[in-house]
């Protein structure tokens, strides 16, 4: 419920209570007044009354007084012609008898069940126990809606929503970077616009289309642009809406989707999160019949259930397609698949073009800068970028966002939001700026290694320091050589320590880990190993359950198992031992640098690279 109809029920209720007291007030206006029954027969005799009317199972006798007359006189009050009543004892015929003697109308009334039953005043007594009930439905029922659960009312339905032309339409122009995806989707884009021109010719328009790629590509983006291009009714429903507390309740969503999406053909209906209901069946904790097993089955029925040229095309997006059930993939369901992955250098271009409109930036903003900075940005990651840097912005009061912004909301996206406030000692950030200037200085005696963006000694995240290495270009290959460059590179911010200070700190801890994990990699999974040759060991072993790898199944003897074990440390004792004579050879210039990062707490590529070329002549 929208706040705005929330407020009209609210005066809804207002307005009611008004007009009842109103009713209520207006009916009671009229005086009634009690006369006693001797004064009734003074009044009768004396000809002061108009009508009469009796009622009998009441014991009652209601009138009214001629116009100029009045009970009370004396009472100004109580207005002339008024109404009276007067309670009748058991025998009064003979007052009867006198008011007529005297001409006046005698009515005599009896109940009926209606007119009891809704009398002014029990009418008011009803409404007045309905309206906390009323209220407390209205209390409820809103609670329901503004939870977006709804369930108490609407279990079996499929909670599906249409996206209505209100909202602005997302067209193809709002996704980029994903070129061949939209090439394949503008055809079904075509399909739902003209479907003559294909049933003619007896083509058949896959049935099911899945989207397929890491979170944040633009999968539910490019559904909804697909429905703003078409201009067919789009039914969304993401997948866990399906699975529920409820045993029996995803299985009835499903049917209730389609039953929905045949009524409106030509018509789209997009299952964001897939995997939330696909996964494959069998493996869930609890033995074979849980409840995601019934949606992913009544599913696979629908699918079959509609014929390839209905009208009804279904789209669906997930991250994991490995952990789908093998029958949903089978051809004549999800027979396409259409892959949107991360964004290549021209297309974070694109993208980021996309997300800087309509905000207001500073002149010198390089878009070609800022993609080459963000290589393995997602298009969601890139949204982000442009929205903290005009964050950032309007935080220092200024009007437009500048380079500066973009580069700390691209940092802050990588390694986290700065933390100044974090006191450290002075020698830890010593030591700290030492372990970095190990990373770069490393890194730029290496010929494979990626060229060093930035180095901060400011806490960042969860990290003390950080230095920055990117690629010049998108990479899609490592090489051998390129793999033992980066982990000499992580070596050489604990080799830094030691040379320097002889000693051993936590802070390296990260960097071994992920060192010795490519080493591991290199033998097991690449084949780079010398010793122990192109093979692969292991086999990754995907627990369906929780959906992530878990386990490695082992495939290789205890003697491979050590085999593997020395190599991994071959190599990674051949990396340090690479680190430590560069670090040795070019202590001058770390000491010398570390001076500087300490002073300005951080340096870019430019004077970093600058610098290091000054010390390589002095030296010389
Ligand atoms: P996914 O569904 O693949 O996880 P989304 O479609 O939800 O990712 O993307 C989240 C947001 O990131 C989008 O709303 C959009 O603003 C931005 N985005 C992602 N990919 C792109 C892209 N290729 N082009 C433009 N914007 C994108
Ligand atoms: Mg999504
Ligand atoms: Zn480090």
């Amino acid at each position: 419920m929208s706040r705005g109809s929330r407020i009209s029920n609210i005066l809804f209720v207002i307005v009611m209570i008004i007009v009842l007291w109103m009713i209520y007030s207006f009916l009671s206006v009229k005086t009634v007044v009690d006369v006693s029954y001797s004064k009734l027969i003074t009044e009768v005799d004396a000809g002061n009354i108009q009508e009469v009317t009796v009622k009998p199972e009441q014991a009652m006798l209601t009138g009214k007084f001629l116009p100029d007359k009045s009970a009370e006189p004396s009472n100004p009050k109580v207005p002339k012609g008024h109404d009276f009543k007067t309670n009748l004892p058991p025998d009064y015929e003979a007052l009867l008898t006198r008011i007529q003697e005297k001409g006046i109308t005698i009515d005599i009334e009896h109940p009926s069940a209606w007119s009891s039953m809704f009398s002014p005043t029990t009418l008011f007594m009803i409404l007045i126990f309905l309206f906390p009930i009323i209220f407390i439905y209205m209390l409820f029922s809103r609670q329901m809606q503004s939870s977006g659960s709804n369930q108490a009312f609407t279990f079996g339905k499929s909670k599906a929503r249409t996206v209505d032309d209100s909202t602005r339409k997302i067209t193809f122009d709002d996704v980029a970077g994903v070129d061949e995806a939209i090439a394949e989707l503008a055809e079904v884009v075509d399909f739902l616009q003209s479907p003559r021109k294909y049933q003619e010719i007896g083509a058949e328009i896959p049935k099911g289309i899945l989207l397929v790629g890491p979170p944040g590509c633009g999968k539910t983006l490019l559904a909804k642009a697909i429905a703003g291009e078409a201009g067919v009714p789009f039914f969304y429903i993401s997948g866990s809406d399906f699975v529920e507390m409820f045993v029996g309740v995803g299985a009835s969503r499903v049917r209730d989707l389609f039953e929905q999406a045949k009524k409106q053909t030509p018509c789209l209906v997009f299952v964001d999160e897939l995997d939330a209901v696909g996964r494959q069946r069998g493996a869930g904790l609890g033995g074979g019949h849980d409840e995601r097993e019934q949606t992913l089955n009544q599913l696979l029925v629908e699918l079959d259930g509609f014929e390839p040229n209905s009208g009804v095309i279904l789209l669906a997006a997930t991250n994991r397609p490995d952990i789908l059930d093998p029958a949903l993939l089978r051809p004549g369901r999800f027979d396409r698949r259409v892959v949107v992955d991360r964004p290549d250098l021209n297309g974070r271009k694109d993208i980021l073009k996309i997300h800087l409109r309509g905000k207001s930036l500073e002149g010198d903003i390089d878009v070609d800068v800022l993609a080459k900075r963000t290589p393995g940005f997602s298009g969601a990651d890139l949204r982000n970028v442009c929205n903290e840097a005009v964050l950032i912005a309007a935080r220092f009061e200024r009007t437009e966002a500048s380079m500066p912004d973009f580069e700390e909301a691209i940092d802050k996206t990588i390694a986290g939001p700065e933390r100044k406030s974090r006191v450290i000692l002075e020698r830890e950030k010593e030591i700290i700026a030492y372990h970095e200037l190990g990373h770069a200085v490393v890194a730029y005696h290496l010929p494979n290694a990626d060229p060093v963006h930035k180095i901060s000694i400011l806490p960042r995240g969860l990290a003390l320091g950080y230095t920055l290495q990117f690629p010049e270009e998108d990479r899609f290959l490592q090489s051998r050589a390129e793999m033992l460059d980066r982990i000499t590179g992580l070596l050489g911010g604990r080799v830094a320590e030691e040379v320097k200070f002889d000693e051993m700190t936590t802070g390296a801890s990260n960097d071994l880990e992920r060192s010795t994990e490519i080493a591991r990699a290199m033998v097991t999974q690449f084949g780079m190993s010398d010793k122990l040759g192109p093979l692969t060991f292991g086999k990754k072993h995907e627990s369906i359950f929780l959906g992530r790898d878990l386990s490695e199944d082992r495939n290789y003897s205890e003697q491979i198992a050590y085999d593997i074990d020395l190599e991994v440390r071959h190599i990674i004792s051949e990396c340090y031992e690479r680190s430590k004579k560069i670090i040795n050879e070019s202590m001058a210039a770390i000491d010398k640098l570390a001076k500087i990062l300490l002073e300005k707490e951080h340096l870019g590529r430019e004077e970093f690279e600058r610098l290091m070329k000054g010390f390589a002549k002095a030296s010389t």
